[in-house]
């Protein structure tokens, strides 16, 4: 891989709060930024150098987009494989390519593929259609979520199902409506997420945090996360290998359970900076964000080392003005601006950061 030069065009496929980041940690390096989404006045493009409006189907305007940029990667799952095989095909690499995409596309691929390299996952049934529910959930002990195979995020697509019979309605509509798959219950102890940056020359995996999430959505991330060295590394090992599969180059995060016994179980992951990740921007070396950039650029890793123990907070929907620590010195706030807050909405996240260990004081005047 030939290093870009600082100057040149890094495109985006999407335009949200990851491509905002990612488009600041690329100017700072020097990049210009081009936005490719079908929605216009997007928080990634109002801070980009260049963007284009248009349909991940429009064959025509991807291949001008793909003219412009001497690399494209992706800040959203959900674009279609056939985007970036139309970048690829127009001869400007996508990092990290399709195959990652593919893989997290579909959580019934994802699950198996996790699986066929050796990562535990929760045990999984494919459901088609309401009439496959019952011999579905009676695979899995009576009990479990079922999760839209695709598109499903932040907790939407999914229903809970209970040996009472709760949920089961609403199960049923939902298989009758999409393909689907029904997941065993994580007795988990603890939800932990790592980020991991992977380059053909180097791996490196940031400090895992512990997730809390409401209804579905993330809404806190704490590091370090209140685990042992020895649970710690059985996720550094589920990183390593995954990235090692998939030949990746970039940033991804893998979010798992951790039982009470200590055993990790992979949920999903997400080949692209993930919102568990964020805080590294305010307390690391070099944050998830730059190191995307430098990894999807060609050029070497910077450092994943931690400087602070961080308590990462999201701001849903209307709640921004409610945010804790607010008027806190310790607190960084990052704003997305958007322009319009719905119920449930990511619209900023705020980072409590406590000094490792540090010289700087607030003076007395
Ligand atoms: P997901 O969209 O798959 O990341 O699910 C969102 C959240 O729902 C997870 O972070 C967990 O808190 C919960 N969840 C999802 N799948 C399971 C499962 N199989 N067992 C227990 N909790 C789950």
């Amino acid at each position: 891989m030939t290093p870009l030069a600082p100057g040149e065009t890094i495109g985006i496929l999407g335009g949200g709060q990851l491509g905002r980041l990612l488009s600041l940690a690329a100017a700072r390096l020097g990049f210009d930024v081009h936005i490719y989404c079908p929605a216009a006045d997007t928080p990634a493009a109002r801070v980009s150098a260049a963007s284009t409006v248009a349909a991940y189907e429009d064959e025509a305007a991807l291949a001008r987009f793909a003219n412009a940029c001497s690399v494209v990667t992706y800040e959203f799952e959900n674009v279609p494989v056939s985007a970036v095989e139309t970048v690829e095909a127009a001869g400007c690499p996508v990092r990290p390519g399709a195959k990652a995409l593919d893989v997290s596309q579909d959580r019934l691929n994802e699950k198996t593929f996790l699986r066929s390299i050796g990562i535990g996952t929760v045990d999984f049934v494919a459901v088609e259609g309401p009439e496959a529910l019952a011999p579905a959930l009676e695979a899995i002990g009576g009990a479990g979520i079922l999760k839209t195979r695709r598109e499903g995020y932040d907790g939407k697509g999914q229903v809970r199902l209970f040996p009472d019979g709760r949920g089961l309605a609403d199960a049923e509509a939902l298989a009758a409506k999409s393909p689907c798959i029904l997941e065993a219950f994580a007795p988990f102890e603890r939800e932990v997420s790592v980020i991991i940056a992977r380059t053909p020359a180097a791996l490196l995996a940031y400090d895992p945090a512990e997730n809390t999430h409401e209804q579905g959505i993330l809404v806190r991330s704490q590091v370090p996360a209140g685990i042992s060295t020895a649970v710690t590394k059985a996720v550094f090992a589920a990183g390593r290998r995954l990235a090692d599969a998939l030949d990746y180059v970039g940033v991804f995060g893998l979010e798992v359970f951790v039982l009470p016994g200590g055993e990790v179980l992979a949920n999903e992951m997400a080949p692209r900076v993930h919102n568990s990740g964020h805080w590294t921007a305010d307390a690391c070396v070099t944050g998830q964000f730059e190191q995307h950039i430098r990894a999807v650029a060609g050029w070497a890793l910077g450092s994943a080392q931690r400087h602070y123990d961080v308590d990462m907070r999201n701001a849903l929907g209307a709640a921004i003005a409610d945010m804790p620590h607010i008027d806190d010195p310790f607190v960084r706030q990052t704003l997305y601006g958007k322009r319009e807050s719905r119920k449930g909405r990511k619209m900023a996240h705020f980072t409590r950061l406590t000094p490792l260990g540090s010289a700087a004081q607030t003076l007395e005047r």
